[in-house]
Parts: structure tokens; sequence; C-alpha cells
């Protein structure tokens, strides 16, 4: 089937759709995006992905071509066309198009460019991955220092996801001054032997994820300690459960790292806990 997207104010078929190769995102990675999940035909945490998209925008000088309640109907007119029951929505805003290939921004009145299209997952939420783990390597994280601006500019951590498949693994840890920061395109967490989730404090070294928000939020409520600050390779190996979030894997177990298993190398009891708390919470909140 070929997918309808949305480029610029129109629904097109995918074959279709044309931007222009001024665009500021093409030639200076000068766009932001969000990607949230599509569960029973309903969209996941909308709201948190919405109010994100405003803060990248506003930390960028970038002006949303579209309000949030245009940006709601569009995803659903999406979902509705493209007949997605569990899958991912895409969405980017970039500075638009300039007359010429300039560093320094066009004029104001450029209109900004938006693009949104669909990515159908069947079995997103049962997905076997949940039940067995992934295994990550450590790599240095050598990104920019406004990792929680969610910009397109995603080279780096595609090299690091490379280098992990390189080794047989699945995904890499990004490690700055001995501290993880962040997985390539997700949020890291280690469970301690006594129970209590770790997880990196929010700042300008990583994305303020909206799972991360929504499993701190949750993970309390359950009575279940939050600490929030750094911790290392070692300690995350030495953990007893670890995991990462994000919105298109949602609550992931990780069992290796760097080759070191986490705890008896098989996923352990509060990552599949959570997931369950995550997931049940989310789907009654989905619109
Ligand atoms: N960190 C990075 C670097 C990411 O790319 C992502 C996913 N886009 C996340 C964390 C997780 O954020 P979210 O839960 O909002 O998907």
């Amino acid at each position: 089937m070929t997918r309808t997207v949305y480029v610029n104010g129109e629904y097109v078929p995918e074959t279709e759709a044309k931007i222009s190769i001024f665009d500021r995102a093409f030639l200076f990675a000068d766009g932001v995006y969000e990607v949230t999940s599509v569960l029973d035909g309903k969209l996941i945490d909308f709201d948190g992905h919405a109010k994100r998209l405003q803060r990248s925008l506003d930390e960028l000088k970038m002006r949303s071509p579209v309000t949030t309640e245009e940006l709601l109907e569009i995803h659903r007119e999406l979902v509705r066309v493209n007949e997605i029951d569990e899958g991912l929505i895409y969405l980017q805003v970039t500075r638009g198009a300039a007359a010429d290939r300039d560093f320094a921004f066009p004029p104001e009145d450029t209109p900004p460019g938006i693009v949104l299209f669909t990515q159908n997952k069947p079995g997103l939420a049962n997905n076997p991955t949940a039940q067995k783990g992934i295994k990550v390597i450590s790599f240095e994280d050598l990104r920019w220092g406004r990792r929680d601006i969610k910009t397109v500019q995603l080279l780096y951590p595609s090299l690091g996801k490379m280098a992990a498949k390189e080794q047989g693994c699945d995904d890499a840890w990004l490690v700055e001054d001995g501290f993880v920061t962040e997985g390539t395109s997700n949020n890291a967490y280690i469970v301690t032997k006594e129970g209590t989730i770790v997880t990196r404090q929010l700042s300008n070294d990583i994305l303020h994820g909206i799972t991360r928000a929504a499993v701190l939020r949750f993970a309390r409520e359950a009575q279940i300690k939050v600490e929030e600050r750094p911790f290392t390779i070692e300690e995350a190996q030495n953990a007893k459960e670890a995991f990462f979030t994000s919105a298109s894997a949602f609550v992931m177990p990780v069992v290796e790292i760097d080759g070191e298993k986490v705890g008896d190398g098989t996923v352990g009891d509060m990552v599949p806990r959570i997931r369950e708390i995550y997931l049940e919470e989310m789907r009654k909140a989905a619109v």
C-alpha cells in the first residue's frame, strides 16, 4: 500500500511528496522532530510530544507552521487513511527553504517546513525483544552540547548504532567523562541491588525523554525508589537490571553491556513490570 504522507499543508501519496533542495533541514540539519507511537489506532502521550516539540522550536527560535490542535488533527488523519493500528508517526518541522544556501537564518517571513509520515509496525507492543533483552556497547559521546533539543542532526547516534551492530550488539550507550549520558536514541537506566531505579538527571546533556517522564512518574506512584544521577558502565554491569526507554520501544531490558552480563544475563522482574505498567497506563490515556 502506498502511504499517504503530509508535506507542507497537503496530504499526498509518498511517491509524489516533494521538498525543496534549499530546505534548511536538508542543508544544515536545521529541523526538529518527534516520534509518537500508535497503539490500538490511538496516539500515545501526544501532549508530551507536542510540548517538547514547542520547546525544541523555542530553543532554536523556529516558528511552527501549525497549532497543536492542527497537529493532532494531522496525526489522526494519517493514522486513519493509512489504517495504522500499531506503529509510529514521524513529524519534522524545519526552518523552511531559503532562497539560497546561507548560514544566516532566512527572513522571518520564510514559511517553516513540515513533514509527517506513518510507519506501520504490527506487534510494536508485543515485541519479542522485550522478553529477551538487548545487548549494548559503550561508545564515546561526541555529540554537540544541546542534546536536550530534538534536532534531526542524527549522524553521530547513527555511527554509534553501526558500531554496536559491527560488534554483534543492538545499541550503544554513550559515555562522557566516564558516565553514561543516554542511548543513541533512548534514555538509559539501571536497577540497583536494592531495587532503586537510577537514571541521569535532566540537563542539556540528554534528551528529556517523554517516555522517561512517564516511567519515572509511574515508578514513584508504585513506591519504587528513583535516583536521578549519572552512573558508569561499570556500575551498570554490576547492577541487578538495566533498561532503556523511548517512544518507539517503550521500556526495553538491557542484558549485556560491553560483553558483561547484567545480573545473570536474563531479563529480571522489575523491567517487565515497569513495561507492563507503562503500556497499560498509556493505552488508557491514549488519544
Ligand atoms: N534520547 C535520545 C537521544 C533520543 O533520540 C530519544 C528518542 N527520540 C530518547 C532519548 C527517548 O525519548 P522519548 O522517550 O521521548 O522517545
